[in-house]
């Protein structure tokens, strides 16, 4: 049985044009395929109002009379059913030929001419520690004799985050102060992080929720998550040495968090899964975690970069270098998988909770989703084209996720940018 989610069907035909020019370029994110859903609006004194990218444009839902409200959380707890069927009528309506192209380009208007908000209210926020190969490489830094530690083979490893500081892509941020302790020192110091790294991760986020005591099967898992966007998980790597033993991570990452404005949704990503499989020898998932669907098609293949812009590079009007790229595959549990653990112990989830993957590092060294990796613990400098250099990020500083999905026989998809930039610490 697959989940309803992953069916493959017209909306999917990687031939199919849409009358909007700019959605059947070669490189754009937003082929008629894709549908992502986000939130726009002309001014801060007007609402939100719901809108599907296409191409460089954005459609304006309601103006459509496709949806009578503008409240995203009511729209992303659509069941299956609904959710597939407003995908058609999008793509009805948008694609080349369509008897609706006069009506509808009224109720389009350029990306770059609104402001794009947070895809929704977020409501919580819970990030895991998916990546494998991030958990063993940090795990070296901070414990070399112990790594992985024994529970991380069998059970999602998170813990619950702050939505009050999430901010969609174009976020700034002053670089955050806080208590660290330098090598050899017995007592603190206080003042601005010195080690300012970034976090290469994805976020699902709920749609359908569940009620207090009523955990989700793996089975309906799928159904409960609208769609992903890609996640910036800033953290201070020496507030985080300092503060993380014994409750885990709290201001070293609560300071800021960036995602893509988009939605892209499970729909949108059939044509992606890819198998769920464990290396020999590992433990396979308990039961609960566990079915033949999530091991046939649970993972999803998800390219991802990193890449950097500094001050030095915006004005010679340099627009970043790749640091880095990996893929959503290399997680050690699938976004099913991570649901229905959450909610295993009854715990309640709600429509714009966001799940964060962890970073998302490569098994290669090059492939670190965070310059901690990448500087080896922030011992190794790396060094750029332009002849500058990073351990840490430097005030100024811009970095820019890209996420895209690219299979044969299917239309390349992507997720937009995520991008957010460091200032100088605010004067207390
Ligand atoms: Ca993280």
């Amino acid at each position: 049985m697959s989940a309803p989610s992953s069916r493959l069907d017209a909306t999917h035909n990687p031939d199919t044009l849409s009358w909007v020019e700019s959605a059947n370029t070669q490189d754009t994110d937003f082929p008629i395929q894709n549908l992502p859903f986000g939130r726009f609006r002309h001014n801060r004194l007007e609402p939100w109002r719901i809108g599907v990218a296409i191409g460089d444009r954005v459609l304006d839902l309601h103006a459509t009379g496709l949806i009578d409200h503008s409240d995203m959380h009511r729209l992303m707890a659509q069941t299956v059913p609904e959710r597939r069927a407003l995908r058609v009528a999008l793509w009805e309506g948008l694609r080349e030929g369509s008897a609706l192209q006069k009506l509808w380009a009224d109720a389009l208007l350029r990306q770059s001419e609104v402001e794009l908000g947070l895809p929704c209210e977020v409501g919580d926020y819970t990030d895991f520690y998916t990546g494998i190969h991030h958990a063993t490489t940090v795990g070296k830094l901070f414990r070399p004799e112990n790594p992985l530690l024994p529970n991380y083979k069998w059970v999602p490893i998170g813990y619950h985050g702050r939505a009050s500081s999430i901010g969609v892509s174009g976020q700034q941020f002053h670089r955050p102060r806080g208590q660290t302790l330098k090598p050899g020192a017995t007592v603190p110091d206080f003042g601005p992080t010195a080690r300012l790294d970034y976090e290469l991760e994805m976020a699902a986020w709920v749609g359908v929720d569940n009620a207090l005591g009523a955990p989700v099967s793996i089975a309906n898992a799928e159904s409960h998550l609208f769609g992903v966007t890609l996640l910036n998980d800033w953290s201070a790597r020496d507030v985080q040495a300092w503060e993380y033993q014994p409750l885990g991570p709290f201001l070293a990452k609560n300071f800021a968090s960036t995602v893509s404005p988009w939605l892209v949704t499970m729909e949108a990503l059939a044509p992606f899964r890819a198998v769920f499989e464990r290396p020999e020898g590992d433990p396979q998932p308990m039961a609960y975690l566990d079915s033949e669907y999530n091991r046939s098609a649970g993972a999803l293949d998800v390219q991802l970069e990193v890449w950097l812009q500094t001050p030095t590079m915006r004005a010679a009007g340099n627009t970043g270098e790749c640091l880095s790229r990996s893929n959503l595959r290399d997680a050690y549990w699938t976004l099913a998988q991570l649901l229905t653990h959450h909610t295993v112990n009854g715990c309640n989830m709600r429509a714009g909770d966001m799940l964060g993957t962890g970073t998302l590092s490569g098994p290669a060294p090059e492939q670190g989703g965070s310059l901690l990796e990448l500087t080896q613990g922030g011992k190794a400098p790396i060094s750029l084209a332009n002849g500058e250099t990073r351990t840490f990020l430097q005030d100024g500083d811009s970095i820019i996720l890209r996420g895209s999905c690219q299979r044969e026989g299917a239309r390349r998809i992507g997720f937009g940018e995520c991008r957010g930039t460091v200032l100088a610490a605010r004067d207390l």
